[in-house]
């Protein structure tokens, strides 16, 4: 798996030290509001684990499936696979992602939640990737892990096609592993 991984965007320390960063933040703006950590499923996981270990208050779990992806290129197509269980009316959300790229996802997420009757609705990303957004929608995350350059990147919860989730790291894929044909 490692041998697969071209080049080492951030490693294990520097994620877990913006995470603490990020929990102290997040701390500041929703220690007093019992929010509703709200994760994207299924890139989202490794990130969100930590993420709410690093905020030191009360707070609410929930999840919601969207797909839209496949390989590297997005179908543009978002459908809502799992909604969230909880009542949102008059809640604080902050909806958690593992990285920010065309918008598309996210802007869909969040008119979902807000439709949903939310008193706020904000965004925590680990990742953005500002040059990836597509035309018509200029998104912006509340708080930003990191950003990262116009790459596909995997790792900590990142996949190509179900793979390289489980790496501690973000990394770039080598060229010839999108040349390759899947094998198990
Ligand atoms: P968006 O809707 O902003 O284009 O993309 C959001 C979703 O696309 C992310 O949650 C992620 O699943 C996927 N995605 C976008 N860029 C990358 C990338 O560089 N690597 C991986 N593994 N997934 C990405
Ligand atoms: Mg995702």
């Amino acid at each position: 798996m490692h041998k697969d991984i071209q080049e080492i965007l951030l490693t294990s320390d520097q994620i877990q030290a913006r995470i603490r960063e990020l929990g102290q933040e997040l701390l500041r703006d929703y220690g007093d509001k019992n929010p509703v950590f709200v994760g994207v499923l299924k890139g989202v996981v490794v990130f969100y684990a930590d993420m709410i270990r690093a905020f030191d208050a009360h707070c609410q779990l929930d999840f919601m499936w969207i797909s839209s992806y496949k390989g590297t290129q997005s179908t543009g197509t978002m459908n809502v696979r799992q909604d969230v269980s909880a009542d949102l009316t008059g809640r604080h959300v902050v909806i958690l992602e593992d990285i920010l790229d065309s918008g598309r996802s996210l802007q869909f997420t969040r008119d979902h939640l807000i439709s949903k009757g939310a008193a706020s609705v904000k965004i925590c990303t680990l990742l953005d990737k500002p040059e990836g957004r597509a035309e018509g929608f200029d998104i912006q995350a509340d708080y930003v892990g990191f950003t990262v350059p116009n790459a596909f990147v995997v790792g900590f919860g990142l996949d190509y096609n179900e793979k390289y989730r489980n790496l501690p790291y973000v990394g770039v894929l080598k060229p010839e592993v999108y040349e390759k044909k899947e094998n198990p």
